[in-house]
Order: C-alpha cells, then structure tokens, then sequence
C-alpha cells in the first residue's frame, strides 16, 4: 500500500472515531481533530486548527497549571483531568497523552475527550437525594441506624436518642449486636442474612433491644437492603414500643386479675356451704399465678373475743391446736382481725408481732387479709410467702377484693344455714320439724326394706294440755313445750331423730329399735316426764316389719296406739299392732 492511501485510511479510522480526539504540537497549537471532536465542540475543522487548546477549552490566554495538558509536560505520562468547556458549558473529562520523539522529547500531545454531563448530571441528582434522604432521616422520629455486615456506618438522631448516645461517635463502629437482648440475638441474625446476601427487605417484627447502659427496651423492627456510599448496606428503622408493651402487659395484668376474681366469684357461687366454700376459695387462692403464693393458708373466722381456725391448706395437727381459741389481737391474724388493716410481714422468724410458733416452722412471709362484711371484720385470710418476698401494691389491692368477696360468701353461707335451718327446723324448740322427718323417715323405711332391718317410731302427746294452757297461759304453754322437747332429746342417740310433729304432739324415729326395745325407751321417756315436769306424756309405739307397706302406715299405727293409751287412762304407753 503507498503511503498516501495509509494515511487517507488511518484519516478515515480516525474521524470515525466516536470520542472526540485532538493532537496539538508542544506549544499546545491544536494540529489535527476528528470529527466528534469537532461536533462537541460545535466548530468545524477550520475554526479549530491552528488555535491554542487552552483557548478553546479554558478561554485563556496561557494554560491554567491545573490543566492536564501541562501537567503532561511536566510528568511525561498521560494525565486526566476535568474541565468545563466554554464553547458549549459542558464539563468535560479530558485525557492527555504525550507523544514523544526518538529523544523522548515531548513534541505534543493526544486529548482523547468525554462528554461527562450526563454523568455529572446523575451523580448531583444522587447528591441531593442523599442530601434530603438524610435530612429526612435526621428528623424521623424513627431510629434509623444503617450497618455493613453488623457495623454500625450511620445512625440518626432519634437513633442516638433511642439508646441514649450523645453523638454518633458513640456508636459508629460498634457492632449492631451489641444492641440486640441475647434472646433477640439468633433471630436477628438470620433476618440480617437474607438482607445481606438475598438484598430483600425484612418485615417489621417485635424485638427485645438494649439501650447503652445496657437497659432492655421493646422495639419494632424492618430492615431492607441499602446502597451506602457504594457499599451494600441494611437500613434498620426502629420504633420504641415500650409504652404500647408496658400498656399491653397492664391490660393482660388486668386481665388476669379480673379472671382470676371470676373464677373465685365462680367457685364462691357454685357452693353455698361454708367449708367448702373456704376449701374452694383456699385451692383457687393459693393457685392463682398472679398472686404467686405457696400452696398453704387458710381462714380464720372472729367469734366473739375469740377466733376458730374454720379452713387451712397444708398445715399440722400442732398447728392446727395451736390456732383454734386464739385471741383478737394475737399474733399477725389477730393484729389483722382487730384493726382490720392488711398484714404484711416479711419473715416470720425476726417479726415481733409473729408470736405463735410450732415446731415445723420454717422460715416465711405472710399476707393477712381481713374478710369485711359492713365494715366488719368477720375473719381473716392469711397466706404464706417465701420469705422476704416483696408484695406489690396491685396483688394486696387485689386480694383485699377477694377478702370482700369471701366476706360475702361467708355471710351468703351464714344466712342460707338459718335459713335451712328454720325450714327443717321448728323455730320454738329447735327440732326438727315434720319436713325433716318426712326425709329421715323414707330414708328409714327404704333402708329397713333394703336391708331388712327394723326401726320403731313413738308418737307422744301431752295429757290435757288445754288445760295447763288454759291454767297456766299460753307463754308458759310454749316453755314447756321447750321443757319437753329438751327432755326428749335427753339420752336419744346421734342416730335417732326427735321432731315436733304438731302442736303439743312429738314423733321421735328409733334407728334398728326392736318393739320391745321401742316400748323400753319410751316408758323411760314417760317416767322422766312425768317426775320431771307438771305434766305427763301418752305415747303410741309403731314398728316396721316385712308387712310395713308405706311410711304413713306407721305413723297411722303409732297415732291408733296412741288413741289406746289416750282411752287407757293417759300417761302410759300402748304398743300398735
Ligand atoms: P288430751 O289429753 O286429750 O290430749 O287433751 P288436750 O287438752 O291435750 O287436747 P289436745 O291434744 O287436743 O290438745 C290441743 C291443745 O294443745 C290445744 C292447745 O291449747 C294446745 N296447744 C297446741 N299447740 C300449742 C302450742 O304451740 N303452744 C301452746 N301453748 N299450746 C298448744
Ligand atoms: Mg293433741
Ligand atoms: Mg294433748
């Protein structure tokens, strides 16, 4: 190939070129350009040969030192450096090579040149996004804290404040660890590695975190990928939830304390006599979590000047002696009883006040609850705790609510006893009245069927009442009947049951009593009467036998025998068919 078409083709290479090229000589005298170069700078080649560079890109009359263009005559090797174009405004990156001759000499130099507005362009958007991303993060109320493999690069204000840093200095570089409750710890780490490796974001989760000094707070969490000055980042926000959880944990308290009262007031309603009652209250009392006592306690109820130990839960027979007939005022349950305040002691081997001891006495604390009723301290609850336990404000509010409630209950057992009582009891001389009967009665005849056993029933009537009554008034009517009915009650069995049946007329039911036997003990009722008090008794004598069809068929023969004694003279007894 000649020459000629060489470097025709190498001219052709060279304005095809897309970056802009020029070569100027040693006096920065721009002696060739391409076209690129020629359309950046929107000249055609004329208006560019010939002119010094730093004219065409500086629009000085010498070359600024920090041109590359210079710096290239200084260090002989290429130089890079940016410039801003005053033909166009443009900032340009401009690379300079030297081009030497065979002495080395620099005889001038290439400029291969880059249109960076573009770039520039992105690089001051970036620029003002992190600027605003940061302002927006330094006034988040959220944490904001961003670590490269745990480490801690940035963190925001509401950050510092969270774990109560003064400045940043306090935590950048330390390890995000450091900051994690061990539990959390595990947990943690696993949602870091998917944020790490896998770059995707991690939903917000309840975290236990620590603050600087160490101290456990509640947090809710997120943490996603993030570019931090090109290095791949997490960003985790953080949301102090202390307040919400301290208001959660009250609510479940509260919870726990109004299941816990329902479920007392439930047992309380489910029974109505009174030991079982305590029994019920003491098992569900010494159960309840919340209170966090020892399974033993127990009720101690005011009688009089005196207290009975009425219900406990795991004590000694020592123990038991020991509390039953203890004054008002003894020890911590009388302190309670009488002043009525809540009792709380601490250890019961060093209080004072603690004066009844037993032998197997280990070590406690005691809670002394007084069971109110109207104002009026009706026993006392008292439950043991370890020793030296501390007893919250909320646990003695709570239990003096179970002590009202107990109080309650107990005056609920009291009245439904009087009442049960008066219904199967006759009010005048205690008896028990003909509903009673009635009960034991079938009881007997079943029992005496089943078993084929035997049992006797004497019916009694005062001879002449009327008269005495007549005589004597009615009031004093009533006090013998009373008489009469403590005499009758006199030497009868537990197993046998004496019942006003009607006015002046008593029945009273013999368990496994024979006729004879019968007819025995009811003579010696008579007698007794009659040495005893200023009237006499007739009495009729049943007892059941295979024949016995039915309960009433005996009181129909005692009531026939009687009538047999009644028109035999009075005061003897007649023994039924
Ligand atoms: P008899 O020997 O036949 O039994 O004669 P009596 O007078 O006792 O007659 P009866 O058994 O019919 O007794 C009825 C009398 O009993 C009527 C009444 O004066 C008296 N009486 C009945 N209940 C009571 C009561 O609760 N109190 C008093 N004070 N008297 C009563
Ligand atoms: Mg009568
Ligand atoms: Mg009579």
């Amino acid at each position: 190939m000649k020459r000629e078409q060489l470097i025709e083709s190498w001219e052709r290479i060279f304005d095809s070129i897309d970056e802009p090229i020029s070569i100027h000589d040693r006096d920065f005298r721009i002696i060739k350009v391409n076209r690129a170069f020629c359309d950046l700078l929107k000249k055609s080649q004329g208006d560019i040969i010939g002119k010094h560079c730093y004219r065409l890109f500086h629009g000085s009359d010498a070359p600024p030192d920090t041109c590359p263009a210079v710096r290239v005559q200084r260090t002989k090797s290429s130089e890079t450096g940016e410039v801003t174009c005053i033909c166009t405004g443009s900032p340009l990156e401009v690379n300079v090579s030297p081009i030497f001759d065979e002495e080395m000499e620099i005889i001038g130099a290439v400029h291969i040149i880059r249109d960076i507005s573009v770039r520039k362009r992105k690089e001051q958007a970036l620029r003002e996004s992190e600027e605003r991303h940061r302002l927006l993060l330094k006034h988040l109320d959220e944490a904001v804290v961003v670590h490269h493999m745990g480490e801690i690069v940035y963190v925001n204000e509401a950050g510092l404040r969270l774990v109560g840093a003064g400045s940043p200095g306090e935590l950048i570089g330390r390890d995000i660890m450091d900051f994690v409750h061990p539990d959390s710890r595990e947990i943690v780490a696993q949602r870091m590695r998917k944020v790490i490796h896998e770059r995707v974001s991690q939903p917000t989760i309840e975290e236990r975190l620590l603050r600087l000094d160490g101290s456990l707070f509640y947090a809710e969490v997120s943490a996603s990928p993030i570019i931090y000055y090109g290095k791949p980042c997490v960003q985790v926000i953080v949301r102090d939830i202390t307040e919400r959880k301290k208001a959660e944990e009250e609510l479940i308290r509260r919870n726990k304390e109004l299941s816990a009262l329902y479920t007392l007031s439930s047992t309380i309603n489910q029974t109505i006599e009174i030991d079982r009652v305590f029994r019920a209250v003491l098992e569900t009392v010494t159960n309840l979590d919340i209170l966090n006592v020892q399974r033993k306690g127990g009720i101690i109820l005011v009688e009089g000047d005196r207290m009975r130990l009425a219900s406990h839960l795991g004590h000694s027979e020592e123990f038991i002696d020991l509390h039953n007939g203890m004054r008002m005022g003894e020890c911590l349950c009388g302190i309670c009883a009488e002043t009525g305040e809540v009792i709380i002691s601490k250890d019961s081997n060093t209080d004072p006040r603690h004066t009844i001891r037993y032998s197997d006495m280990e070590p406690h604390g005691h809670i002394i609850v007084p069971l109110k009723f109207k104002g009026r301290v009706t026993g006392v609850l008292y439950l043991y705790l370890p020793a030296g336990f501390e007893i919250d404000d909320d646990k003695i509010r709570l239990l003096s609510i179970i002590g009202d409630q107990i109080a309650i209950a107990i005056e609920n057992s009291r009245l439904y006893e009087e009442t049960k009582r008066f219904s199967l009891h006759d009010p005048l001389t205690g008896l028990a009245n003909r509903r009673l009967m009635n009960v034991i009665l079938n009881r007997l005849f079943a029992e005496a069927k089943r078993f084929r056993k035997t049992f006797s029933l004497l019916m009694t009537d005062i001879d002449h009442f009327k008269e005495f009554n007549d005589l004597r008034g009615h009031l004093e009517g009533d006090r013998l009947l009373k008489e009469i009915a403590k005499e009758l009650q006199k030497d009868t069995r537990a197993i046998d049951l004496v019942v006003r049946y009607g006015g002046e007329e008593f029945i009273i039911l013999l368990t496994d009593t024979d006729s004879e036997e019968a007819y025995r003990i009811a003579e010696t009722k008579r007698r007794r009467i009659e040495s005893s008090l200023p009237v006499t008794l007739s009495i009729g004598v049943a007892t059941y036998n295979d024949d016995t069809d039915s309960p009433e068929e005996l009181i129909r023969r005692a009531d026939k025998a009687l009538y047999m004694a009644k028109q035999r003279g009075r005061n003897r007894v007649e023994v039924g068919g």
